[in-house]
C-alpha cells in the first residue's frame, strides 16, 4: 500500500506526499462563501471536496484544524476592485440590513453543508468580525513599503513582490495591455489590488469602519490572509478553494501574507477544485442556471444522493450536471444503501480477508482523493460474496468514515413519484379497467408499460409507478 497521503499541489503542479508542518497536526484553510444570496449546488462542490480532504487527513490519524471563512463584506461584483460590494447591492435591492442577509444565507449554507454530511469546521470566521486584524495586516504591509494610496483606497503594489506570478504562472505583460487598469483610476499596474477601500461620503454604505487611512472597508483578499494567520499561525499546511481563485484571489493572498509575515512558502499545499457545469457552462448566479439543494430534493434527489453524485467525479475535473445523471446517482445511492443494509449483522469479521479490500479503498483515497475509485472499491466490497456479511459491514463502516454516505444508517427516503402525463394516463386507464374487472385489458396495459421498463406497484393509496433500475 502507498506510504502516506498524496495530494496534488497547484503551487508545484505535482502530487506530493503530505507532510504536516507540525507532526500529527494538519492545519487547513478553505475560502468560504460570499453570503449575499443562497448557496446553490455549484457552491456546494467546494464544501464536499474540502470535507473529503478533512476526512482523508483524519483517516491518516492526524488532528485537523479546519478554518473556513464567511465573506460578509468587501467582495465586489468585479474581481478587479471596481464595481459594487455584493452585500451592499443585495441590501439595496431588498431594503434589508446587510447583517440580516448575511445571517440568513450563512444559516442556509451551514444547514445544506450538514445535510451533505460535511463535518463542521473547527473555526468559522466572518470578515466583519475581523476588521481589526485586517487593518493590522494592512498597517504592516504599509510599513514594509509595498502599498500606495490613491483616491479609491490603499493598494498593494505587485511590482514589489517578485514572486507574484508564481502560483498561477501569470503573464503580467499580457495583462498590462488589458483594460483592467482603467477600472480604478490611479492604479499603477492592472494586477495591483485594494487592501482598504474608502467609503464614498455621498453614498451611505451600511458597512464601513474607521481606519488609520480613513473611513471605509477592507478589500476582499485581505480577510483570508488576516484570519488564517489568526487561527492557523504564520505558516500552515493546506489552502483550498475553487480554480477561479488561482489567478487573482489566491495569488493576492500569497502576496499579502508572504510580505507581511516574511515567510515562504506561506502555505505548503494549494488545492483547487474544478466547477460543476451545466450544459458546458459553469453553474453560477451570473449564468442563471442555479439549483438549490432543496430544489433537488423536490425533484426526488436526496442530499446524500447528491453527495454520491459528486463522489462520481474527481475534484480536479469539471463535472457535468444533468437531470439524468442526478437521477442515476440517486438510484445508485439507494441501491448501494439497500445492499449494505441487507447484510446480516451476525457472524465474525475475517481480518485477513478484509485487508486487500481495505488496502484497495485506502489506496484510492491516498491517491489525491480519488473518489470515483474509492466509491467503486466500496461497491465492490458490498457485492463481494467471498467475504462474510460481518466482514463486509465492518469494511463499509470504515469506508463510510471517508465517503460520508451513511451507508449503514441512512433511512431510505421514499422515492418521490415522477410524473409523466402519458404514463400517468396509462396507469389510470389500467386502474379503471381493474375496477371494472376487465382483467385482460388491465394486464395488457401493465405489459405495455413493462416493455418500457416501467413497473406498477399497487399500494393501499392506489397504484404508483417507477422506472426499473437499469
Ligand atoms: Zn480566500
Amino acid at each position: 500500500m502507498t506510504d502516506g497521503l498524496f495530494l496534488f499541489n497547484s503551487r508545484t503542479r505535482r502530487k506530493e506526499r503530505f507532510v504536516p508542518i507540525e507532526a500529527g497536526q494538519a492545519r487547513v484553510y478553505t475560502c468560504g462563501p460570499t453570503v449575499y444570496s443562497p448557496q446553490h449546488i455549484g457552491n456546494m462542490r467546494p464544501n464536499v471536496f474540502a470535507d473529503l480532504l478533512k476526512r482523508a487527513l483524519l483517516m491518516e490519524g492526524l488532528r485537523v484544524t479546519h478554518v473556513t471563512n464567511v465573506t460578509d463584506v468587501g467582495h465586489l461584483t468585479d474581481d478587479s476592485d471596481a464595481g459594487d460590494d455584493k452585500m451592499e447591492v443585495a441590501a439595496q435591492k431588498t431594503g434589508r440590513r446587510a447583517e440580516e442577509i448575511a445571517a440568513e444565507y450563512t444559516g442556509q449554507w451551514l444547514r445544506d453543508r450538514r445535510r451533505l454530511n460535511c463535518l463542521d469546521p473547527e473555526v468559522l470566521c466572518k470578515a466583519t468580525e475581523h476588521i481589526e486584524e485586517q487593518i493590522e495586516m494592512i498597517r504592516v504591509l504599509e510599513e514594509k513599503g509595498v502599498t500606495y494610496r490613491i483616491d479609491d483606497g490603499i493598494y498593494f503594489d505587485v511590482s514589489k513582490f517578485p514572486r507574484y506570478t508564481e502560483l498561477a504562472r501569470l503573464d503580467l505583460d499580457q495583462q498590462q495591455g488589458g483594460q483592467r487598469i482603467a477600472d480604478v483610476v490611479g492604479k499603477k499596474q492592472p494586477a495591483d489590488f485594494a487592501l482598504w477601500k474608502f467609503a464614498d461620503p455621498e453614498l451611505k454604505r451600511q458597512q464601513e469602519w474607521d481606519s488609520p487611512w480613513g473611513r471605509g472597508f477592507p478589500g476582499w483578499h485581505i480577510e483570508c490572509s488576516a484570519m488564517s494567520t489568526k487561527y492557523l499561525g504564520t505558516r500552515f499546511d493546506i489552502h483550498t478553494g475553487g480554480v477561479e481563485h488561482l489567478t487573482v484571489h489566491h495569488t493576492n493572498e500569497i502576496a499579502q501574507s508572504e510580505t507581511a509575515l516574511g515567510v515562504h512558502p506561506w502555505v505548503s499545499i494549494w488545492m483547487h477544485e474544478d466547477w460543476l457545469v451545466f450544459g458546458g457552462e459553469k453553474i453560477a448566479k451570473s449564468t442563471g442556471n442555479v439549483l438549490l439543494l432543496e430544489e433537488l430534493e423536490a425533484m426526488g434527489i436526496s442530499p446524500l444522493g447528491f453527495r454520491y453524485f459528486l463522489l462520481q467525479a474527481h475534484y480536479r475535473k469539471q463535472q457535468n450536471v444533468a437531470e439524468q445523471g442526478l437521477r442515476a446517482a440517486e438510484t445508485g445511492y439507494r441501491r448501494l444503501v439497500a445492499q449494505a443494509q441487507a447484510l446480516a449483522t451476525e457472524g465474525n469479521v475475517d481480518e485477513s480477508a478484509a485487508q486487500p479490500r481495505r488496502a484497495e479503498f485506502r489506496e484510492a483515497v491516498r491517491d489525491d482523493l480519488n473518489a470515483p475509485r474509492a466509491l467503486a472499491a466500496a461497491t465492490g466490497i458490498v457485492r463481494d460474496e467471498s467475504l462474510s456479511p460481518a466482514t463486509r459491514r465492518a469494511l463499509l463502516t470504515e469506508c463510510d468514515a471517508w465517503l460520508g454516505l451513511d451507508l449503514l444508517t441512512a433511512e431510505l427516503p421514499q422515492a418521490t413519484q415522477e410524473t409523466d402525463p402519458r404514463i400517468d394516463g396509462l396507469v389510470a386507464a389500467r386502474q379503471a379497467a381493474r375496477e371494472a374487472k376487465q382483467w385482460a385489458e388491465a394486464d395488457r396495459i401493465r405489459d405495455e408499460l413493462a416493455a418500457e421498463q416501467i413497473v406498477i406497484e399497487d399500494t393501499p393509496e392506489g397504484p404508483i409507478w417507477r422506472r426499473n433500475d437499469p
